[in-house]
């Protein structure tokens, strides 16, 4: 028997249904390759089990749904700097963050728009125990305490600077006031509450006639009277003095020109509070102008260890790596968002991360942030070290506001007109990092503590 005698001839079913699932521009595209005719010809010959292997070669019936691509997560961590940290560093970093996708993030558009601050999350964030992640319950500070800060100053601002600049002040400036000006009494009942979130501080410094130069042109005075101190004058920007507990007040003595600080409890008589309206940055920071007339406080609540000036600089220069941190988590965050973006949103019938233009930001933005971290992180390890000097704080802070900004623009600018919109997130790090580049020292002065390090000589004027 030959072999064509053994094939049962195909039904014409079979043959009618392979030509009816054919896809006719496949079939087009085919005619320009192969013979179609002597295809078709040799098809009525085939049996059932050749018909079907030649439907399975031309992709008959198969309705091949494409899977979408799986594109990477958003991460500003490009260079791995979460894995050379320890493992307690990457668990508080982790807990921060947890925290600020389930409590702050929820509800900070609505605490923007009212200008407030939402004081519930401090009930919410009392079980985290972040202080006692960076001081010690005497006042002296961890061995890593800077690199710990940073890491939670960097996890907060990926979500919402004001959080983190709530932390800072009260974490940062008071806690410090306390631990470096106070006396062994006052430590014993300040810093424990402090430690717990149960008494909030604040850090009156600048006036309103005083923000840079208010090392040498203090206008707050004090004067002693029997067992107490007279305080009269304007403290200007003073963040969460609109709800704290007490505000350490920085004054020149009348008599002796000497810097003084003095803990002022909320409700002293004297003692004014109004809330500064109309930011359009750090809108859920509550900052106050405090105006003191003759208020009196006993001299118990002078910070019995504060050596003039010395002492408030002290306060500043460790605090300072915490601003430049704020920098790269805004930076960070707002590059997450924009790569997020970049890969949903569609114009011209593709994502926009498709777009080399819009890459080129993206990149531009990821370089920045590369580089602010790994700074940052190199900064608070000297500080840790005791090699941090003044200088090394202050490019730290020039270098990361002034990169935090740019990288914010170009987040902006990536989701177009979406951009200034509060509920898509990007808006907010834009408009915050105003903030980030004008306090604790703006990016002039700053730049004039650099340059009079690096030529030895100083611009000050
Ligand atoms: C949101 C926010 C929160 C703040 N929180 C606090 C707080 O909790 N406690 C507190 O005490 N303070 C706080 N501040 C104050 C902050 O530290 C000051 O704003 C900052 O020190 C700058 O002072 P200024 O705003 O008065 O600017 P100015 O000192 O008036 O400076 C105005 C401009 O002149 C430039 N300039 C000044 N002197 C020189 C010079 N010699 N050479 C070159 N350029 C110069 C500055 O760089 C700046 O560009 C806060 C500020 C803001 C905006």
């Amino acid at each position: 028997m030959t072999k064509s005698a053994e094939r049962t001839p195909p039904g014409s079913a079979d043959l009618t249904q392979l030509l009816s699932q054919l896809d006719l521009t496949k079939l087009g595209a085919l005619a320009g390759k192969v013979d179609l005719a002597g295809l078709l010809n040799a098809a009525a010959n085939m049996d059932e089990s050749q018909l079907k292997q030649l439907s399975k070669a031309l992709g008959v019936g198969q309705t091949k749904e494409r899977k979408p691509r799986e594109l990477p997560a958003p991460d500003g961590d490009f260079f791995g700097l979460m894995d050379t940290l320890t493992d307690e560093q990457r668990e508080v970093a982790g807990q921060v963050k947890a925290f600020m996708h389930a409590e702050v993030a929820p509800i900070m558009n609505e605490y923007w728009n009212r200008d407030e601050f939402p004081r519930q999350i401090i009930d919410a964030l009392r079980p985290l125990d972040l202080l006692r992640k960076v001081w010690n319950e005497d006042g002296t500070r961890k061995a890593d305490a800077t690199v710990m800060e940073g890491l939670i100053t960097l996890e907060a601002c990926k979500v919402d600077v004001s959080t983190a600049v709530f932390f800072g002040v009260h974490a940062g400036l008071a806690f410090a006031s306390v631990a470096l000006g106070g006396s062994a009494e006052q430590k014993a009942e300040w810093l424990p509450k402090m430690l717990d979130l149960k008494a909030i501080g604040a850090f009156g410094l600048t006036e309103p006639e005083g923000g840079s130069q208010v090392s040498q042109g203090m206008r707050t005075t004090c004067r002693r009277d029997g067992d107490a101190w007279v305080l009269n004058g304007q403290k200007k920007w003073i963040g969460n003095s609109t709800f704290s507990d007490f505000t350490v007040i920085w004054a020149r003595d009348e008599d002796s020109s000497e810097v003084r600080g003095f803990i002022v409890r909320a409700g002293t008589p004297g003692y004014a509070v109004e809330k500064i309206q109309g930011k359009i940055a750090l809108r859920i920071v509550e900052n106050g102008l405090i105006t003191l007339t003759d208020c009196r406080v006993p001299d118990s609540d002078r910070l019995q260890e504060v050596k003039g000036w010395r002492t408030t600089a002290d306060v500043l220069r460790l605090t300072r790596a915490g601003v430049a941190w704020q920098g790269v988590g805004c930076a960070m965050g707002a590059y997450e968002l924009a790569v997020k973006y970049a890969q949903d949103r569609k114009q011209f019938g593709k994502r926009i991360g498709e777009f080399q233009l819009i890459q080129n930001h993206l990149v531009h933005m990821l370089g920045n942030v590369t580089s602010m971290f790994t700074l940052c992180l190199r900064l608070s390890y000297m500080a840790d070290h005791g090699i941090m000097k003044d200088e090394h704080a202050a490019l730290a802070k020039v270098f990361t506001a002034a990169r935090c900004r740019e990288t914010v623009a170009f987040a902006r600018e990536t989701f177009g007109g979406n951009g200034i919109l509060l509920e898509n997130g990007v808006a907010k790090h834009f408009a915050d990092t105003e903030a980030i580049y004008s306090y604790e020292g703006t990016n002039e002065i700053n730049t004039l503590v650099v340059g009079r390090a690096v030529t030895g000589l100083s611009a000050f004027v």
